[in-house]
């Protein structure tokens, strides 16, 4: 897939869906830099286990939802790695509740880490990327910025502001070479959704039409095409991985 030796930056890769990717394109020969939040063992263990494929791997610890850290991040990722080529914008968080319970606070938050930190890591990646006019960003939306859930109010407009986003970049990018996408999740197994109690998830699998949660190599499928020469003709796509959920 010609992916050997390009350098991929993947926000919260320390676990579920980040964790995968990480993994799958490190299995193409990528080298590796993954962010975290609060971990620092666990992004250790995963370093080491990235670098069992032959690549060069490193973690940092940053908040995606600060300027000034990202740009830290950045600056000391291309100084030890080199400049990136593909950036996956995968690290989010949930805060749910229904709007008359939903604090200002966790509003913030979630808007904060799942859409500014969005912007601000493009941002950080974009000129870079511009100077070679190349370059690969996939953003981890998800299906409810489509189609919206109740009780994630908050979650469902940063998830929709990202696919908003995504399409606005990849029009200002695409004359630089910059392809830019989203990935539209469904349910997929991690920590993120085995916090939901089993009504909610018995739920959700009534309306998926294949009868089965996602597992993150779905999505990290996904991204390994969408980071390979064989998608270049596409940008500005939002694709759906969810079973059929959202049809
Ligand atoms: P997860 O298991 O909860 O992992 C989240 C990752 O993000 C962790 O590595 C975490 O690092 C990192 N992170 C959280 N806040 C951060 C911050 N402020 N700055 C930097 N890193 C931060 O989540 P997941 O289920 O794999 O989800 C990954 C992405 O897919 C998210 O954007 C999520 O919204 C999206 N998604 C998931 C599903 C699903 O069903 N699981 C569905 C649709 C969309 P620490 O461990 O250090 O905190």
């Amino acid at each position: 897939m010609k992916l050997k030796a390009k350098l991929a930056l993947i926000t919260g890769g320390t676990r579920g869906i980040g964790k995968e990717i990480a993994m799958a394109l490190a299995k193409e020969g990528v080298n590796i830099a993954i962010t975290y939040n609060s971990n620092d063992s666990l992004a250790y263990e995963v370093v080491e286990e990235i670098k069992n494929n032959n690549v060069k791997a490193m973690a940092i610890k940053a908040n995606v939802s600060n300027g000034e850290e990202v740009n830290n991040m950045i600056k000391v990722i291309e100084d030890e790695l080199g400049s990136i080529d593909i950036l996956v914008n995968n690290a989010g968080i949930t805060k749910d509740n229904l709007l008359i319970r939903m604090s200002q606070e966790d509003w913030e938050t979630v808007l904060d880490v799942n859409l500014k930190g969005v912007f601000l890591c493009t941002k950080a990646v974009a000129r870079s990327m511009m100077k070679k006019r190349y370059g690969k960003i996939i953003n981890i939306s998800s299906i409810v910025g489509i189609t919206g859930n109740g009780g994630q109010g908050n979650y469902s407009a940063s998830k929709a502001g990202v696919i908003g986003f995504t399409k606005s970049i990849a029009k200002e990018l695409g004359p630089r070479g910059i392809r830019v996408n989203a990935i539209a999740p469904g349910f997929i197994q991690t920590d993120m959704t085995d916090k939901l109690k089993e009504e909610v998830k018995d739920q959700m699998l009534k309306n998926i039409p294949l009868g089965i949660f996602g597992i993150p190599k779905d999505i990290a499928n996904l991204v390994v095409f969408l980071s390979s020469e064989n998608s270049d003709y596409i940008t500005g796509e939002v694709i759906k991985v969810d079973g059929g959920m959202a049809i």
